[in-house]
């Protein structure tokens, strides 16, 4: 069993500083497994992000220590803070299971991710440049890549660390400055990470974080005049208000990663057990807390009743328990709020026709834990079919053709993800070019990786994480025309 960390780390993280707010407030955090709180945060709010602001402007203000830095120089720091995430990962990895209930195995997963993601965008620093152009007229032109300036980046609870290396990779790779607000319920990496950075040798106020809650330390951030960019995952409703906070502010940059309500299409041909195996941890993941969760699980008719009969026994099987013992795959759901919300959306399942499998209740009496839920018989219409659950139950629905299941797939606000398993490649590409969604995954599922944009159609959200795409939302072109007595 995996040791429980001591949390050394509370305090907002200013100029390489960790500092109290300035209203002197915390708020608690919770270990979901138990409903206990683990630690008192600093409490953000306007106040201390104008002072994070103020700290990144100067950090990236002409003629300061990152703005001078050789690109390459950039990139070597970023490896930097890849090695000592991988020097802390076990103690990272306790932290997070304490702090968002995912087993410890998962979150050794996520730790490794991220340094992945580091070295990726460690790679990019010295390779982000701009075109000589053959303009009209007796100009040398030419473009330079820009970093936006600061940043403002708001992030959730599914994937507290992963989701801070997203965002945080490209926009140091691209020379910008950041100001993080990580979400409430997982502040506890974020701030341990903030002590590697100053460890590695980032210079002050490139990287802040302000731990607290969307709607005081979220929306000033979002709202803040002298933040040029603002990157935020989490749920459509409050991507809408980040654009409001945009419009009224001063027109920043946005981009969006939100929900899902992701299709995996199962073809009668399909391998069934590696079926069945693909369709469990597409869902089952990270117990469903996952943007691009395939929850809409389409099954085509004539294996329909075989698949129900093993995706069923699969999840009676999942290891529930306490997420820092051995061989635990299923832990709590981050909080009440989360768990109310899964169970309410469980419980309108059967009078709106569904068959309930397995599961459909709390798990244990303590802790945020509800079992794997298994649905068959799910129709379109039904709430469980139409609404992000955000938790671990599987819908099964089924269908006859490859165009009514397409038709059926795209008909969601949504546009995240998909998925296809059929050994037909013609039915697969045909499904490929006709959904509408960021990531098309045939015969696999969460295929990501640092190298492949990831991100939404639609409802979704617009701007890309990861790959070379992610960089884009993190510069601004510059075109430098230069007069030439002739051209040549
Ligand atoms: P949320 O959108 O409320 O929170 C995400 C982040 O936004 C958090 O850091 C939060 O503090 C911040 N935030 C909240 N209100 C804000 C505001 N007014 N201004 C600026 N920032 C604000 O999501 P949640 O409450 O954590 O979860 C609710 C639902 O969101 C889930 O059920 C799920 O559907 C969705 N969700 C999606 C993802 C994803 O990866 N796309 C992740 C988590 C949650």
């Amino acid at each position: 069993m995996a040791q429980i960390p001591d949390i050394k780390y509370t305090k907002l993280f200013i100029n390489n500083e960790f500092v109290d707010a300035v209203s002197k407030k915390t708020f608690p955090v919770e270990n979901p497994a138990n409903g206990e709180t683990v630690a008192y945060i600093a409490e953000g709010d306007k106040a201390d992000v104008d002072r994070a602001v103020t700290a990144a402007k100067a950090a990236f203000a002409r003629g300061s220590k990152w703005r001078s830095m050789d690109a390459s120089a950039r990139g070597m720091l970023m490896h930097k803070l890849a090695d000592l995430l991988m020097r802390d990962i076990k103690e990272l990895a306790a932290l997070e299971t304490l702090d968002n209930g995912k087993p410890y195995t998962e979150s050794l997963i996520d730790i490794q991710c991220s340094v992945y993601v580091f070295r990726y965008f460690a790679g990019y620093c010295d390779k982000i440049h701009g075109n000589t152009i053959p303009s009209d007229g007796n100009y040398f032109a030419l473009t330079r890549k820009e970093p936006v300036g600061v940043v403002g980046q708001v992030i959730p609870w599914n994937y507290p660390l992963l989701m801070l290396t997203w965002k945080w990779g490209p926009a140091l790779a691209a020379g910008c400055t950041i100001v993080l607000k990580p979400a409430e319920q997982t502040p506890l990496t974020a701030l341990a990470t903030a002590a590697l950075t100053k460890e590695a040798g980032f210079p002050p106020g490139v990287i802040n974080i302000i731990p607290g809650y969307g709607p005081t330390a979220g929306a000033a951030l979002c709202s803040h005049p002298d933040v040029r960019k603002v990157a935020f995952t989490g749920s459509t409703d409050i991507g809408h208000k980040i654009m409001e906070y945009s419009a009224a502010s001063n027109l920043k940059s946005v981009s969006l990663e939100l929900g899902g309500k992701s299709p995996l299409v199962i073809m009668n041909d399909a391998d069934i057990d590696e079926a069945v195996e693909i369709a469990f941890n597409a869902i089952f993941a990270n117990h469903g807390q996952n943007c691009c969760a395939g929850s809409r699980t389409f099954v085509q008719s004539g294996i329909y009743d075989e698949f129900v009969k093993k995706a069923t026994i699969k999840a009676k099987a999942r290891k529930i328990g306490n997420p820092f013992e051995e061989g635990v795959e299923h832990g709590p759901l981050i909080d009440k709020l989360q768990f109310e919300k899964v169970l309410r959306m469980i419980d309108s399942g059967r009078p709106q026709g569904a068959k309930l499998e397995t599961g459909g209740k709390q798990w244990g009496s303590t802790g945020y834990y509800v079992e794997p839920t298994v649905f068959s018989n799910v129709t379109d219409e039904m709430t469980i079919a139409k609404e992000e659950i955000f938790g671990p139950v599987q819908s099964i629905l089924k269908f006859d053709t490859l165009e009514e299941v397409i038709e059926r797939a795209n008909n969601t606000p949504y546009g995240l993800a998909s998925g296809i398993i059929t050994k037909n490649i013609n039915d697969a590409m045909t499904y490929a070019q006709a959904i509408e969604a960021g990531s098309v995954w045939i015969n696999c599922y969460d295929a990501i990786t640092p190298q492949t944009p990831f991100g939404g159609y639609k409802k979704s959200g617009f701007g890309r994480d990861l790959g070379e795409d992610s960089l884009k939302d993190y510069l601004v072109t510059k075109t430098i025309s230069i007069k030439v007595p002739t051209k040549n």
